[in-house]
Parts: structure tokens; sequence; C-alpha cells
């Protein structure tokens, strides 16, 4: 049976903001309203470059199949924060935050290992290839033609990105306890469903 999350599901916790900036170089003045409700499918670049507005919640591992196929199980969350909006230079960006405890196989002892994985967006909308080419270091470009960004794939993309190469448990005495411990000892309670204690009563006969 596949391993699953603790009854993760979809966009628990959502957050929206919208800040309408009427000059954000010149003073701070913001209409902060947050609103609840399920996480959108996709971020509007074409709104981002007309009003600053954030994201955050939570999206289950298992809904971003791009992602589990790459990991040892489905279970956990993703936790994020995002917002879309202009930068100094009018182009439209996404920043945020993303983080995730993320089940990994550890390439010393071959079991699983639980990691913390971070990613820090920040993408730059991007339509020409002046655009590209005049984009300066840090940031990431964003290719959207119809100004769509699905927000699981790039939720998928920035956390396949921050993945260690080599996903390993802190350490060699972690891995040597997993294999020390792979064979663990029967609860009393669970004798019953213990394989070596069924292969016992067969031993013993009836
Ligand atoms: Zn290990």
């Amino acid at each position: 049976m596949p391993r699953q999350g603790s009854g993760a599901q979809d966009s628990v916790e959502t957050r929206a903001w919208v800040k309408n900036c009427f000059d954000t170089r010149s003073f701070e003045k913001y209409d902060y309203a947050l609103m609840s409700g399920a996480l959108p499918p996709s971020l509007d670049l074409a709104r981002a470059a007309r009003q600053t507005y954030g994201l955050q919640g939570r999206l289950p591992v298992k809904s971003l199949p791009r992602l589990t196929s790459a990991l040892a199980s489905d279970a956990g969350e993703v936790e994020l924060t995002l917002e879309a909006g202009l930068d100094a230079a009018r182009r439209v960006v996404i920043t945020g935050r993303l983080d995730a405890e993320l089940e990994l196989q550890c390439q010393r002892c071959l079991e699983p290992v639980k990691l913390k994985v971070h990613a820090e967006p920040h993408l730059a909308w991007v339509k020409t290839d002046e655009q590209l080419a005049a984009l300066p270091d840090g940031y990431e470009p964003l290719l959207s033609g119809d100004g769509q960004v699905a927000l699981k794939e790039l939720v998928t993309d920035e956390l396949l990105l921050a993945l260690p190469l080599v996903p390993k448990h802190e350490g060699d005495a972690a891995c040597e306890s997993f294999t020390e411990t792979a064979v663990p000892a029967a609860e009393p309670e669970e004798a019953g469903k213990n394989p070596f204690a069924e292969l016992a009563k067969l031993k013993r006969g009836p």
C-alpha cells in the first residue's frame, strides 16, 4: 500500500491578499485586504501588472505528480507564500518562499530520509528575446504566452530544482541505525501480524 500524507487536503488555510499601491516608491500606502478561500489554479500575470497580490497556503505533496516521481513517498505538504507584482523596473515578478519536508531515498543506505527543502522563487515575466537578454542576475525567466502561470507547475519546478543532488541521512551513524534495526522486534500486541511469528507458529505445528 502506498504511504500517504496524514489526510492532507488541497489548499488548507489559504489566504490571499491584495495591495493597492498608490505609489509604491514615494509612500507606502497599502489597502491590505486578506481573503480566505481555495488556492487558485493559476497566477495571472496581467493582473500582477496592475495590482500586487499574494497567496499563502499549503498544497499536499501528492497533488504534485512530477515532484512525487522523484521522491520516496508522497507524504507531506508544501507551505507556500507567493507574491506577484511589479518590481522597481516595472517588470512583472513572482517572488516568495516554498517549504516542504520531503521523503527521499538516502543514497548511502537506500532507506527513506526526510529532508527539509526550501526554495525562494524570483521569477520575472519575459515576453521577448530583448527582455530575456536584459534580465539581471538573480531573476529566473518566466515564459508565459497567455500570462497565466499554473501554480502547481511553478511549485513543482521550484522544488525539483531545490532537491539535493545526493540525498543522504545526516552522518554515517543515522544510516547504520537503519541497517541495525532493519528487522524490528515485534510488539507483543502485533505478534499475530508479524510474519516471523507466523513462521514460528508453522514450525511449531498446530
Ligand atoms: Zn541513510
